[in-house]
């Protein structure tokens, strides 16, 4: 899922600062340190706690003596890497490198997920609120929430970044475009689950052939939680139903 891997960003300066901890591979511990140039790491800002950007910190820890970690708490996922984690809240302002960084918090990919704010440049290190030519993956099972997704694009385009430093894929230098890509496609796709209710009552199982034609066998499970994704927004906007695992649209 995280295609060619994934970006860490280094800001140096006064108050060296990693954004987001990678997986602990060596040759990115070096890189860091090579880059560091003899200054000590002061803290790592996690982004989310899925496992490419959170799993790298126990090797962090021990590579750089005295680093400081910080996220939004969730608590369950982050027991899972024990360091001493400190808390972070939407709207909190981070000195980070030489600059100031507000943490947005961003929820929908993942409950915790925070994208952070340099105004000075109007860019935004944007995690996995977006990756050019994909779209997002939104798994209730972990707690995704696709009307919290399209709330926190909302939120971002509001702040009418130029850029985005997103931790997989290309640097995004038309932030407008791909976010309202986003909004679109989920439009869509919401059309498509809609139509397919219609049809009459259906698991998100049978839904995925419908909505994904010619899907590969190894992307099922990901299309199906995508399909539920979108039930389980339709459902709390009163527009979806279900009798157990069947789902039924509720016309207004
Ligand atoms: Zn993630």
């Amino acid at each position: 899922m995280t295609g060619a891997g994934n970006w860490t960003w280094l800001l140096p300066g006064r108050v060296p600062t990693l954004i987001d901890a990678g997986t602990g591979d060596p040759r990115h511990l070096d890189a860091i340190e090579e880059a560091l140039a003899g200054a000590a790491l002061a803290q790592v800002l996690v982004t989310h706690a899925h496992v490419d950007h959170a799993s790298g910190v126990m090797a962090l820890a021990e590579r750089f003596h005295g680093v400081r970690f910080f996220k939004m708490p969730w608590e369950e996922r982050d027991a899972r890497w024990p360091v001493a984690w400190e808390g972070l809240s939407d709207g909190q302002v981070v000195e980070a490198g030489d600059e100031a960084l507000r943490a947005v918090h961003t929820p929908g990919h993942a409950p915790d997920h925070l994208c952070f704010w340099h105004e000075a440049s109007r860019s935004l290190f944007s995690a996995d609120l977006a990756v050019k030519g994909t779209t997002v993956y939104i798994p209730p099972h972990l707690r995704g929430d696709l009307a919290d997704y399209l709330a926190s694009l909302d939120r971002v385009r509001a702040l009418k970044p130029a850029r985005l430093f997103p931790g997989h894929g290309p640097v995004i230098e038309d932030p407008d475009a791909v976010l309202r890509g986003y909004i679109e496609h989920r439009r869509e796709r919401e059309e498509q689950i809609l139509a397919a209710l219609r049809g009459g009552g259906a698991t998100p199982e049978a839904l995925v052939p419908l909505i994904y034609r010619g899907l590969k066998e190894q992307l099922f499970q990901v299309a199906r939680e995508t399909v539920l994704a979108h039930l389980l927004k339709l459902e709390r906007e009163g527009r979806a139903g279900r009798h157990e695992d069947a789902w039924h649209i509720i016309e207004p």
